[in-house]
């Protein structure tokens, strides 16, 4: 299935860009619609590393050579590194606000794998012709769980669905409830839902079979199974949090399903090594398994979740001066937990709970991928990860600490998220990369200069240090400023949707 490009809209569209943010232009040549001159180019699935022009026609890439290339307007990308626009496979923030820091932040798609919706013709409908970036979800297993156990939609949900309706996230299924749940999220994947989306730690009610029918499902349809696995067990002795990620790897093993586990730092704390060794194994042994994390040392998640459910504190070894109230910055006590749990069970916090060392292993480690896990800006104090994600590996794990090198890293944000999805999505086998007939979706950065600015304290401020970014062929932002008035943003689909 091919996105419906109209070359016409998209050269119309970049013209107004371009003047829209004051340009001196000259009558564009006939031939391309833009050339980004004289970048370093950097390409990690062909391995192509070098000084080139790359020009742009119809919103995808016409040509890339080390000669200079005419005949169409120039962008100069000089002493600038030119590279595949960045790829979130974990953006809750699916909304104009989100969409422009993570545009900012050098994203060209954001896609919620995790928690997901249902059903997705609502997302796609929603953001239609509305979209800075592309964008897509997976089938929601709280959505689907809603609509059988509760008989409610997801459209009647927060913007945090892991805390609605907590009497229906801790009922169990019964074995035709079980079916019912994976059956409503298998149609999603066939209307265009990116896999299955499950959040196992905050649906406490969801047993083992549950989600092995869901696994099963997957094995058939080929879409990815993508999962915050379940919550840590107390017992230590049952090997915290091992179980819980062999529990997944085993019904990925034993249906066929793709797996990602998502964010392995925040899901391991002190116990990633051994989860990396889990994950490597199962790949050597066959098992179609690929993991994200996201470089900060605190998580973030709905203070109403099940994460704070009776035992939170001794599962994560931290309390309550941990926990940070977004919307004050103010670090809580037992009381203040307590009071906000009850009275604003949707808002997001922080929580300082992951060990440096255990960031810098899990954004390093040649296996794990980068993805945000931002999550919607409803206080404006949320996570800082929507904001800087890309841009803080970039410039604190690239530049100033040299513990990645530039096209691993690059990798990490554009290639590897790609292939986890292309096999479902022939949308994506045209992204992530920079060759002839690829989508044109570019990301140009100073490597001298990239940087996050959003910090705790002050969470939504957009990166800098990125020259341009591109979403099918069309300038989006330029020097730290989106470009108004454009949606070039399309809906990433399953192949199993009809077109
Ligand atoms: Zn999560």
């Amino acid at each position: 299935m091919r996105a419906a490009y109209s070359s016409f809209r998209h050269g119309a569209a970049v013209v107004a860009g371009l003047l829209l943010a004051g340009e001196a232009l000259a009558v564009p040549a006939p031939g391309y619609d833009l050339i980004l001159a004289g970048g370093r180019v950097i390409d990690p699935d062909s391995g192509r590393d070098e000084i080139a022009d790359i020009a742009i026609k119809d919103g995808r890439i016409a040509a890339i050579s080390t000669a200079s290339l005419g005949g169409g307007r120039r962008l100069d990308a000089r002493n600038m590194v030119v590279a595949p626009g960045f790829i979130d496979l974990h953006a809750h923030g699916q909304d104009p606000v989100a969409e422009r820091l993570q545009l900012l932040d050098g994203v060209t798609t954001a896609i919620d794998m995790e928690i997901g919706t249902l059903p997705v013709a609502d997302l796609h409908a929603r953001m239609r012709g509305k979209a800075l970036i592309n964008f897509g979800a997976s089938a929601s297993h709280i959505c689907a769980r809603l609509q059988v156990l509760s008989a409610k939609s997801c459209a009647q949900s927060g913007p945090h669905q892991v805390a609605a309706d907590p009497a229906m996230l801790a009922k169990s299924a019964d074995p035709t409830q079980e079916r019912q749940i994976a059956d409503l999220m298998d149609r999603d994947v066939k209307a265009g839902a990116l896999g299955y989306g499950l959040g196992i730690e905050y649906v406490p009610g969801a047993g083992r079979r549950e989600i092995f029918r869901i696994f099963q499902a997957a094995g058939k349809t080929g879409a990815p199974v993508f999962t915050h696995v379940r919550s840590r067990p107390l017992d230590k002795a049952s090997g915290v949090p091992i179980a819980v990620v062999q529990e997944v790897i085993a019904d990925a093993a034993t249906t066929g399903a793709s797996l990602q586990i998502v964010h392995i730092a925040s899901t391991g704390l002190g116990d990633v090594p051994t989860l990396l060794e889990l994950v490597k194994g199962a790949q050597a042994h066959g098992i179609d398994i690929t993991t994200e994390a996201y470089p900060y040392t605190a998580g973030s998640t709905a203070i109403g979740s099940s994460f704070f459910s009776d035992g939170w504190e001794q599962r994560n070894g931290v309390s309550y001066e941990a926990v940070q109230w977004p919307a004050t910055g103010e670090r809580l006590t037992q009381a203040t937990f307590e009071r906000y749990r009850k009275e604003q069970p949707d808002a997001a916090v922080i929580i300082h709970v992951i060990p440096s060392d255990i960031v810098d292993l899990a954004v390093t480690d040649p296996v794990v991928s980068i993805a945000s896990d931002g999550v919607p800006w409803t206080t404006s104090g949320e996570h800082p990860r929507g904001a800087g994600t890309f841009a803080r590996v970039l410039g604190v794990y690239v530049r100033d600490r040299k513990l990645l090198d530039l096209k691993t890293a690059i990798a990490k944000m554009t290639i590897m998220p790609a292939r986890r999805l292309e096999k479902i999505s022939p949308q994506m086998a045209r992204k992530g990369r920079l060759a002839v007939g690829a989508d044109a979706d570019i990301t140009v950065f100073d490597p001298a200069k990239i940087k996050d600015s959003a910090t705790f304290e002050k969470p939504m401020q957009a990166s800098v240090g990125i020259r341009y970014v591109l979403v099918g062929g069309t300038l989006m932002a330029r020097d730290g400023r989106v470009i108004d008035g454009q949606f070039p943003g399309q809906a990433i689909r399953s192949g199993l949707a009809q077109p």
